[in-house]
């Protein structure tokens, strides 16, 4: 319940509006933002990667409203990317698809992601489709399938939750696609989505298993340890060496974990997100983590 309204305040752009004005709000954003400049982004790449990381760069931003927008972020992430190849990160980029004007404008959102994948190829980086609310599930799918085609290298993410997810994932592997697997963090009804932890978990297992299995360079994407360790388990049964697929968790999340991982010779992938639009990326954290939000409510009342 707390997780639906949380999630629907996510896309409320009056509440966007007012609560990004507030400190709080911001200085609690830079739990889980590494900053609002692009600097800010490869300043805690470079730091994760002294530790032994390799990260993947999040320009926010989400359901732009017109070309303009959509065109300079892309523009952004590709900035992104020449910087992490004239210094030689271990980094990629993760982008939002309808940041980039999918639902807007196919053909343009089309065009953006191509020019992001050729700067990636530039700099021999990865790029990886964030996955979105189920609005957009079949379009963001038929799109890496089509550039895919064109040549362009481009992975993707999918929600465990979605009753569709492993069909997703069978498209996507057949079209040579490097996979991330998430639960799903968006609001998605009973017809199309598991609504209870235990379905989902078990559903992340399966595609984890079949991922290690059968996929490209999985990226497996939790904080959820016992999910780590059936992933383990899955890698060790079949065969796949540390080498050969990773683990992925956002910044600021279970950095214990992080280590954990690292220590035992895994690969460490964390999502860094930077820029002003944190607000919807702020309250998806929150809604995952009912202390987030506790935490969240003190720091105002102490004002
Ligand atoms: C690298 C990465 C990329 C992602 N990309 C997408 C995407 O493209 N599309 C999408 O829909 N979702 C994405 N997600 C979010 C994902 O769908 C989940 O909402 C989120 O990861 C929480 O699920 P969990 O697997 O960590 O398990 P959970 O069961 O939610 O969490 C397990 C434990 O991890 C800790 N934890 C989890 N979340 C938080 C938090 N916010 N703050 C503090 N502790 C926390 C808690 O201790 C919790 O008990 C991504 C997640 C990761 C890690």
């Amino acid at each position: 319940m707390l997780r639906e309204v949380l999630l629907q305040a996510s896309e409320h752009p009056g509440l966007r509006r007012v609560v990004t004005g507030w400190g709080v709000p911001r200085r609690l954003a830079l739990r889980f933002v590494a900053g609002e400049r692009l600097e800010d982004g490869l300043a805690a790449t470079r730091r994760l990667a002294a530790r032994s990381r390799s990260v993947t760069l999040d320009y926010l931003g989400e359901s732009v409203t017109d070309a303009a927008q959509a065109r300079a972020a892309a523009k952004v992430v590709v900035e992104a990317l020449d910087r992490i190849g004239e210094e030689g990160l271990p980094a990629g980029v993760s982008v939002k698809p309808t940041q980039l004007g999918l639902g807007l404008d196919d053909a343009l959102c089309r065009e953006l992601v191509g020019e992001v994948a050729a700067a990636a190829a530039r700099v021999g980086a990865h790029v990886t489709l964030d996955m979105e609310g189920s609005d957009v599930t079949e379009a963001t799918v038929a799109l890496v399938e089509d550039l895919r085609a064109g040549g362009a290298d481009v992975g993707c993410a999918v929600q465990a939750y979605l009753y569709r997810t492993p069909d997703d994932v069978r498209r996507l592997t057949a079209a040579g696609a490097s996979i991330r697997l998430t639960k799903g963090a968006y609001a998605e009804p009973a017809i199309l989505a598991h609504q209870d932890r235990l379905s989902v978990d078990r559903a992340f297992d399966d595609l984890a298993r079949w991922l290690l299995a059968h996929g490209h360079h999985p990226r497996i994407a939790t904080h959820d340890h016992r999910l780590v360790a059936r992933t383990l388990t899955h890698a060790r049964d079949l065969g796949r060496g540390p080498d050969d697929f990773e683990f992925q968790l956002l910044y600021g999340v279970r950095e214990p974990l992080q280590d954990q991982l690292v220590r035992a010779g895994q690969r460490v992938r964390v999502y860094v997100p930077f820029g002003d639009q944190w607000y919807p990326y702020l309250v998806r954290r929150l809604a995952e983590r009912p202390a987030n939000l506790v935490f969240f409510l003190r720091a105002l009342a102490a004002r």
